[in-house]
């Protein structure tokens, strides 16, 4: 092909031999699958991503099957991923789905993108994939492409630089085989122009990229500005009855590891131990330990507590209960809180 055909032509070309062609959600290419991928693979590695997406795929092979899900049976398969609104959300837009579409997806992107957790991109990579139709899709790897063949500066978090990215990408579509296209664009960018050391010799479309040619790569994209990671105790308590079951509260549906089950805790040892009613000094010290967020670092101050003999004054609710020991590793708490409890109840039952 010739190094000055148009774009598209190069990237198809260069797919149809060297492309992905066996994800799992490829097989066969639904829109639900595509949509469940989008969602898990929006801040996941794709390595990373495939067995969370095979498992959820076995229990929930259908929007129906999602939308009648409870959000406790999708977070327990979401344990792991991280950004546990993905989760919330992609059951709560089935649910509407099934309310207000009768339980297809809608084939629009503007209707898509009303759903919670659907942005513009994530929608066009639906439409696109699913029903062929051309769409500007700018995950991270399309980003990243674009911005090295225009030469695109600025962090894509600013507006300014995102529509003259979406510009960009949109005048590049493949008029035909856009599911291809999309996939093409997806895989140049995880594939030859990656991040770290691209390989701009076997890349199709190096004759024009802007970067290779002016020796610039790795000007392109411009990171993200640092961000201001904030640090915070977090005192954490195992709370366990001579049954082997432990007292687990959920969380606030905003924020750190939103509406999941955890252990009860507080800023400080104080207001911990009187949750519980306990004197502090009934409170086991544990090794404490670091847990790092996207934008703050939490140091884990973990203390044990056996409820028996004295037996606690802990008030259960809807949002505060005692888990068996054969129910809470089932639950898909949050990493660091599971470690913690096998860790320290590994074989523990009295
Ligand atoms: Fe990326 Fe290099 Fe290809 Fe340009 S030539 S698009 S920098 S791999």
């Amino acid at each position: 092909m010739a190094p000055n055909s148009i774009f598209s032509d190069r990237l198809l070309n260069w797919w149809d031999e060297h492309g992905r062609k066996n994800l799992p959600w490829q097989q066969p290419r639904t829109p639900y699958r595509v949509w469940v991928s989008e969602i898990m693979l929006q801040q996941t590695q794709l390595s990373t991503m495939i067995p969370y997406f095979e498992r959820f795929m076995a229990r929930f092979p259908d929007l129906p099957a999602l939308a009648a899900a409870s959000q406790d049976d999708v977070l327990a398969l979401w344990a792991g991923l991280g950004y546990y609104a993905r989760g919330r959300n992609l059951n709560k837009a089935a649910r509407m789905v099934v309310e207000q579409h009768g339980g297809v997806l809608p084939e629009a992107a503007g209707e898509l993108s009303s759903l919670p957790g659907i942005g513009q991109s994530t929608a066009n990579a639906i439409v696109s994939q699913a029903h062929d139709i051309p769409a500007v899709v700018l995950d991270g790897n399309v980003r990243r492409v674009i911005a090295r063949h225009d030469a695109i500066e600025g962090w894509a978090g600013k507006r300014s630089v995102l529509t003259a990215l979406w510009a960009s990408a949109e005048k590049r579509l493949a008029p035909q085989r856009a599911a291809d296209y999309t996939q093409a664009i997806m895989d140049l960018g995880a594939t030859v122009c990656t991040r770290t050391n691209p390989d701009c010799a076997h890349c199709p479309v190096n004759s024009d990229c802007q970067a290779f040619r002016s020796n610039n790569i790795g000007r392109f994209p411009t990171p993200r500005p640092k961000l201001n990671i904030r640090e915070k105790d977090l005192h954490m308590l195992i709370v366990t009855r001579s049954d082997g079951s432990i007292l687990l509260e959920r969380r606030p549906p905003a924020g750190i590891w939103g509406g999941l089950w955890s252990l009860p805790d507080a800023d400080s040892l104080d207001s911990l131990a009187q949750q519980v009613g306990l004197d502090p000094i009934h409170l086991k010290p544990l090794p404490d330990f670091e847990h790092r967020l996207t934008h703050m670092k939490l140091n884990i101050r973990p203390k044990l507590a056996r409820s028996e003999p004295a037996a606690l004054k802990v008030e259960c609710s809807e949002g505060k209960r005692w888990f068996g020991a054969d129910e809470w590793p089932l639950l898909g708490l949050p990493q660091p809180v599971l470690g913690l409890l096998e860790r320290n109840l590994h074989g523990d039952t009295a």
